[in-house]
């Protein structure tokens, strides 16, 4: 059994509410949100981060994964997507995932 906690959420090990899911990825809200509205996007399988090359299909479902919960979101003034990669840029959870900021203006806000 893997130690990640995003794999553990993502195999249903421990109980998350997901706001999106299909094939590959699944998405859920920030422990701690940065915004009115915090979501993480994540692939089902791991990958460390995005410098790990996800496959076309991947990155497309992550892309595709934040336009279905902005469109189901009943928001329309834009969202902001950010990935950390390595501890310089602040990466605390070493499974791929991308924070999805939206529902307020995120000027003053750079990176999640
Ligand atoms: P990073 O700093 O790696 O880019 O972001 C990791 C994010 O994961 C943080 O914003 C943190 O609040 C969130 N996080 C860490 N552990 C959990 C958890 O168990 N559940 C949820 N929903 N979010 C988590
Ligand atoms: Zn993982």
């Amino acid at each position: 059994m893997s130690d990640c906690i995003f794999c553990k959420i993502a195999h249903g090990e421990i109980p998350s509410t997901f706001v999106y899911e299909d094939d590959m990825v699944c998405a859920f809200s920030d422990l701690h949100p940065q915004a009115k509205h915090h979501i993480l996007i994540i692939p089902k399988q791991h990958i460390a981060s995005v410098d790990k090359e996800p496959t076309p299909e991947l990155s497309y479902a992550l892309f595709h994964a934040a336009h279905e919960i902005y469109a189901k979101s009943g928001e329309h003034d834009g969202y902001r997507l950010v990935t950390n990669v390595g501890k310089n840029a602040g990466q605390t959870v070493f499974h791929l995932h991308v924070h999805m900021l939206f529902g307020e203006n995120l000027t003053s806000l750079f990176g999640a």
